[in-house]
């Protein structure tokens, strides 16, 4: 399985220089001739000679998310054909484009020994008939089916999983026409786009595609394009087989989540062969209830999957059942749910000694039904404020403490801190998260008498509430620590081995 680099500068010298940056990382290399000045194009018999990897020619047009070019498909065609002679090990020709112009090129690559790739692409998402298309593709001079597709939806994404299931189990039977009667299917190249295409991008290893695309440069080639050395570092893309046990995160969305790389890397330190990664995902039954086909043997959950998980799991941890959220399912006999949040939250603070003093939580959502869990089983007394009023009342009734709307608390420019008793303030809600950095949920809060803040943002480090009870002198801890300790937790449930 090959990690081919897609190379879409402007001149033949910086995309050598890519290839030469990500050597250690890339088995193939796929030119974008489209991303090339035109003054370029006269170069291209060198390239495979300078690159050290099997080169594929590409010169895609507009209509299959090609750059502009001032070329028609005969000029276009043209040059792909002066290029053969360099040694190509492919080109990449559409399954639509006209026989009749591409006549010359197609003879020049049989003669030059560099195999046609037929591809078609669909930005509007998995067609029907992609496997059968795909079939037919190969059927041309034996050539090597390659389909990039965009799934919208996790039932478009399972569909594109059964597709190569499908394309390999052909494959098994074809090979030689007289098992089949059909065409004949060696290699084949199938893509998921976007963000729910992104797991097949990895899992295209184990479900036996022929090569995954990777983006290195300024542009990147196609959508959910990530670098070669992301692939091999942070999903350990080169061990990864049809045997490897699949982990991942639902959400929507969830392409910006860390939790692949702290789960990777301790995979890796352990020596499991596992590799975790992010399902976007917005109908977490079409996940579940396909394990089988995807391997699937446990998943984090994030927003805004944590309640409905909850009704597709056969059994729930206690804390699930009372803080109403699980963000972990691991398959046994179905799937089963926990909550790895609480504790994640109380690792930072365990030495702290808190039991018996007053706690102000900010925020009522979610997160915050864990935050106020985890403080009443250390025995804390628990104030709840929250910017709609009912939701802090709601949720102070659920765990029989205080709740309310802001004005539970002093105005500001009064003391708040030292007047209400409270030695941690947990703020839980979305302000000052990013992209948002500048609000504050509590703005002009008096920290006099507070001992430690906990903003379980992590993104950025440091909030600006966090940064003025750094200034009032309070001890602060930001959202990672409890981000790292949830998914140590979550790790031990995962594979009853520790992460560092
Ligand atoms: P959620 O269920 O959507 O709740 C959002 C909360 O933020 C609500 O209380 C909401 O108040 C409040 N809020 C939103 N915008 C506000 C604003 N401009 N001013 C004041 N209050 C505002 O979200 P969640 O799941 O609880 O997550 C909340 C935060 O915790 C997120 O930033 C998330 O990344 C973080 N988190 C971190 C970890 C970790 O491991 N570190 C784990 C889970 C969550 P209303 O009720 O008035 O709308």
């Amino acid at each position: 399985m090959m990690i081919c680099l897609s190379c879409t500068e402007s001149t033949l010298k910086a995309d050598l220089e890519l290839i030469r940056t990500n050597k250690d990382f890339i088995d193939a290399v796929e030119i974008r001739a489209d991303f090339l000045s035109p003054d370029e194009y006269s170069l291209l018999p060198e390239l495979p000679s300078s690159a050290g990897v099997p080169c594929i020619l590409t010169f895609r047009l507009p209509a299959d998310g090609g750059m502009d070019s001032i070329l028609s498909a005969a000029g276009r065609a043209g040059v792909m054909t002066g290029a053969l002679r360099g040694g190509w090990a492919y080109v990449d020709i559409e399954d639509d484009a006209d026989p009749e112009t591409h006549r010359e090129l197609i003879k020049t690559a049989s003669e030059n020994g560099t195999r046609v790739i037929r591809s078609f692409h669909d930005f509007s998402g998995v067609p029907e008939n992609l496997v059968q298309r795909m079939i037919d593709n190969s059927d041309a001079d034996r050539c090597i089916p390659k389909a990039a597709v965009m799934p919208k939806c996790s039932g478009d994404f399972i569909r594109l999983a059964e597709a190569f299931q499908s394309l390999s189990a052909y494959r098994a039977n074809s090979m030689g026409y007289s098992c089949t009667g059909g065409p004949f299917l060696s290699d084949y190249i199938l893509v998921g786009m976007g963000a729910f295409g992104f797991p097949s991008r990895i899992m295209a290893a184990a479900w036996g595609g022929m090569l995954t695309f990777a983006s290195a440069g300024k542009t990147t080639a196609a959508p959910g394009h990530i670098s070669p050395r992301q692939m091999v570092c942070d999903y350990n893309f080169k061990n990864i087989t049809a045997k490897t046990d699949v982990f991942g995160i639902i959400g929507n969305p969830v392409m910006h989540t860390k939790s692949p790389m702290l789960h990777n890397e301790a995979m890796r330190k352990n020596r499991i062969d596992a590799v975790y990664l992010p399902f976007e995902t917005d109908d977490p039954a079409s996940i579940l209830d396909n394990s089988e086909l995807l391997n699937l043997k446990g998943l984090s959950v994030t927003i805004p999957h944590k309640q409905k998980v909850m009704g597709l799991a056969y059994g729930l941890d206690e804390a699930v059942e009372k803080i109403g959220a699980c963000n972990t399912l691991v398959k046994k006999d179905g799937w089963f749910g926990y909550n790895t949040d609480w504790k994640g939250f109380l690792k930072p603070i365990e030495t702290e000694k808190l039991g018996g003093e007053r706690a102000l939580v900010v925020g009522a959502g979610g997160a915050s039904r864990a935050v106020v869990y985890a403080l009443l089983s250390i025995g804390m007394e628990v104030t709840i404020v929250n910017r709609t009023a009912e939701k802090a009342a709601a949720l102070a009734a659920d765990f029989g403490c205080i709740g309310g709307g802001m004005d539970l608390l002093p105005r500001s420019g009064r003391p708040a801190g030292r007047a209400s008793g409270f030695s941690l303030v947990v703020q839980t809600t979305s302000a000052g998260m990013e992209p948002d950095i500048d609000q504050n949920p509590l703005p002009g809060f008096d920290f006099t008498g507070v001992r430690i803040v906990y903003d379980i943002i992590y993104a950025p480090d440091e909030t600006r509430f966090l940064a003025e009870a750094r200034a009032a002198g309070c001890r602060t801890i930001n959202g990672f620590p409890m981000l790292k300790a949830q998914a140590q937790e979550q790790f031990r449930l995962f594979t009853g081995c520790e992460m560092e």
